[in-house]
């Protein structure tokens, strides 16, 4: 890890919020949890009692959101936008074994994303698939997250394209875990089944918000129900498969919202979630409503254990490509294996 990371990890440990998620009933990855946060506690330490007096200050003041008596709230009718809290100055710890799917241009176009958009992007690289193989399988890597944009101007929305490259990442390495961050697919199961049915190991798609402000913050063909039905269905075409899904905090949702949007999410037999700050990425894009409270965020990590999530991974920082729930994802995929494994020989 880090040292960045391992500040981040302590500033975590001394607001009582971890940042990591928890598998329930696992003792191997809370064994592995202990090991990256005592890590990241040796590391921390070091690097914060190096600083020099006026710097470490700061940090402890940084790290401190109880103090904070900023506005963290945008009233109705308020034009100007909320200051950035101190538990958001800082990097977020995301991963970078990221591989982008058939090209940077979105057919979309939400509105708290900042992907370029067009009704006809170029179309897709036949050889994509094999090059991105070829090229990931180079690096060596244990885990992947393969992502895309949506292309709603091919027939199939890329989804052939995206089993084609799981597959084809598979043959050249058996043992790499592959999670897919996939679009909705307009809903269509056949797609979402090709997906699902391609040999991935995480089928991941973002809820990105509540209901009822999904008309607003999403494009119009992303609907709430469309988002959950595409991760029920990735589990009734592979019911082995792990599903993960994301939802952003601060765009003006309610606690019931949030706490409904979750049991919706148990109910579609999703078993990893991440919940996290959203920022706006450009002046253009929708303002935030609130900035979570770090204490807040370790409420719905409690309530997302509670809920029955596999694994539940809640903090201001938390994004779906969160660096510490691939380990996570990788220890609860190991262990699983070795039980379909250990099943096998005993039959
Ligand atoms: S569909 Fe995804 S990539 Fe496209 S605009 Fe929406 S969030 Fe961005």
């Amino acid at each position: 890890m880090m040292a960045r990371e391992q500040l981040i990890a302590l500033s975590r440990l001394s607001r009582g919020n971890t940042g990591f998620g928890r598998l329930n009933n696992n003792t191997n990855t809370t064994m592995l949890l202990n090991k990256v946060l005592w890590a990241a506690r040796a590391g921390s330490c070091r690097s914060v009692s190096s600083l020099p007096h006026e710097k470490k200050k700061k940090v402890t003041k940084d790290t401190s959101w109880e103090d904070y008596d900023g506005k963290l709230r945008r009233e109705a009718g308020d034009s100007a936008r909320l200051r950035l809290p101190p538990w958001l100055k800082r990097e977020i710890p995301i991963g970078k074994n990221y591989s982008k799917l058939m090209g940077d241009t979105c057919t979309r176009g939400c509105r708290f994303c900042s992907v370029k958009t067009a009704r006809k992007p170029p179309p897709l690289d036949p050889s994509e698939p094999v090059n991105t193989a070829t090229a990931i399988a180079k690096w060596g890597l244990d885990y992947v997250v393969l992502t895309s944009v949506d292309r709603d101007d091919i027939p199939d929305g890329g989804s052939s394209h995206f089993a084609e490259t799981v597959k084809e990442l598979k043959r050249q390495n058996s043992s790499i875990l592959v999670e897919c961050l996939v679009p909705d697919f307009g809903g269509n199961k056949e797609c979402v089944a090709a997906i699902a049915n391609s040999g991935l190991d995480v089928f991941a798609h973002n809820i990105e918000t509540v209901e009822f402000l999904t008309p607003r913050v999403r494009d119009p063909r992303a609907r709430y129900r469309q988002s959950l039905k595409v991760l029920e269905d990735a589990k009734v075409a592979t019911p082995d498969l792990v599903t993960k899904t994301s939802i952003m905090l601060g765009l003006g949702e309610t606690d019931e919202q949030v706490l409904q949007t979750m049991k919706d999410l148990r109910s579609a037999g999703v078993d990893c979630l991440t919940l996290g700050q959203y920022m706006q990425p450009t002046k253009r894009h929708l303002r935030v409503s609130e900035y979570v409270t770090p204490a807040k965020y370790q409420e719905w990590q409690e309530t997302g254990e509670r809920l029955g999530f596999a694994y539940t991974a809640s903090g201001p920082l938390v994004r779906s490509s969160y660096r510490a729930g691939e380990l996570f994802l990788k220890s609860l995929l190991q262990e699983r294996k070795q039980k379909g494994s250990q099943a096998a020989t005993t039959e």
